[in-house]
């Protein structure tokens, strides 16, 4: 691989800084610490900030030429709430706040590419560097996007990158279709009528009728979904009665758990017919079911045009390495609704071997510095042709 020197050159720069937000992660709309550096050294680079979209997100738009064009650059800020557990001499600061996602190397190399980007000015069009808060679960692409990011902010198409351990750090997939799974919550409360665990003829069971629901629901997988199409539901939690009170049948059994699913059809089906189960259940025992569906993330689906877009820039800095097979991840990440308000692509960038705790949200992983220059260099050849002049 060869490499732009100007790349090279600020990499000590980029390392101490990966190292830095390392050091002090924050957790999803907490990020004050991180998004004040993020907008600073946009600032200084001489591109123009937005901040407060989504509390401490953070937007800087680089114009330049007269191209129409406008693109959107997503990098993620926020870390989980664990504990890191290896000893490296950029540990975090913070107990029970830990960079475990990489996001601390996301930001760290769209920064690197604005810098560039902003001295070289080799492009014709609108870059908006998007730096979102909370993607682990707390909802911060949603608000960025509620709150009007791409009113305020129009793109042509959206562009997301995670680290990947397992591919080299000179390997990147780019992948048309389905990545990452939607993450969408349920709940099921049978109400019957609670009596004496002696008499039940004198109540209507909801634990019996909950048995039957637990052992029926995987039915929607293996009889109503296409069988060429993944999807997965899970109960997760059961409650019920008193282990205290052995001899009294209760009234409510509350039941939840997650569904996951790669195509918009499939998540409406598990909707659908995760209800549905539950009614034909409650009807079945005499007693009443009430369901309740929660939307979270949708699946994060690769568009045809980003996606060859997404590649061709692949092709130039990964040479043979691009990868254009890569399953996807059960995982969910919200970057998809980014990618619900223009043609997205989201990529995987290589992190080097799996090995020692290095997976996502283990407590001694840790983003490989490796990757930076890969990193920014994918980001700015993206921009170089997408925005050709
Ligand atoms: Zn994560
Ligand atoms: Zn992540």
């Amino acid at each position: 691989m060869t490499r732009r020197t100007e790349v090279t050159s600020d990499l000590p720069f980029l390392t101490a800084l990966r190292r830095d937000f390392h050091t002090h992660p924050e957790l999803g709309f907490e990020e004050e610490r991180t998004s004040e550096i993020v907008a600073r050294l946009l600032q200084e680079a001489g591109i123009e900030v937005h901040r407060g979209l989504g509390q401490t997100g953070v937007v800087g738009t680089l114009r330049i030429g007269n191209g129409t064009r406008a693109i959107g650059l997503r990098a993620d800020m926020d870390a989980l709430a664990m504990p890191e557990m290896a000893e490296r001499p950029y540990k975090s600061t913070k107990p029970n706040v830990m960079h475990a996602c990489g996001h601390d190397g996301h930001m760290t190399m769209l920064l690197g590419a604005a810098r560039y980007l902003a001295k070289t000015r080799n492009f014709s069009g609108t870059v908006h560097f998007i730096f979102q808060p909370a993607e682990e679960g707390r909802g911060g692409a949603r608000r960025m996007v509620e709150e009007g990011l791409f009113e305020r902010f129009p793109c042509d198409a959206v562009y997301g990158l995670h680290n990947m351990p397992g591919l080299d750090i000179d390997e990147m997939a780019v992948v048309e279709g389905p990545q990452l799974a939607s993450s969408d919550s349920w709940h099921v409360t049978f109400r019957g009528v609670g009596t004496h665990g002696a008499k039940p003829h004198l109540g209507r069971d909801p634990i019996t009728a909950a048995g039957h629901f637990l052992s029926a629901l995987q039915t929607i997988v293996g009889r109503v979904i296409d069988p060429l199409q993944p999807a997965v539901v899970s109960a997760c939690s059961v409650q019920a009665g008193n282990p205290k009170a052995l001899n009294v049948i209760p009234d409510l059994v509350e039941i939840g758990g997650t569904a996951r699913a790669y195509t918009p059809t499939v998540r409406d089906q598990l909707e659908t017919e995760i209800g549905r189960l539950a009614a034909g259940t409650a009807a079945m025992f005499g007693i009443e079911a009430d369901y309740t569906f929660q939307r979270r993330i949708p699946p994060v689906v690769n568009h045809p045009d980003a996606t060859e877009r997404a590649l061709s820039a692949a092709q130039v800095v990964f040479e043979g390495k691009a990868r254009t097979q890569f399953p996807p991840s059960t995982a969910g990440d919200d970057f998809a609704f980014f990618a619900e308000n223009a043609p997205g692509c989201y990529v995987w960038l290589g992190n080097g071997p799996a090995t020692e705790g290095a997976l996502h949200h283990n407590t001694r992983y840790d983003f490989n510095d490796d990757a930076i220059a890969s990193g920014v260099d994918f980001w700015i050849t993206l921009v170089e042709q997408e925005l050709e002049h």
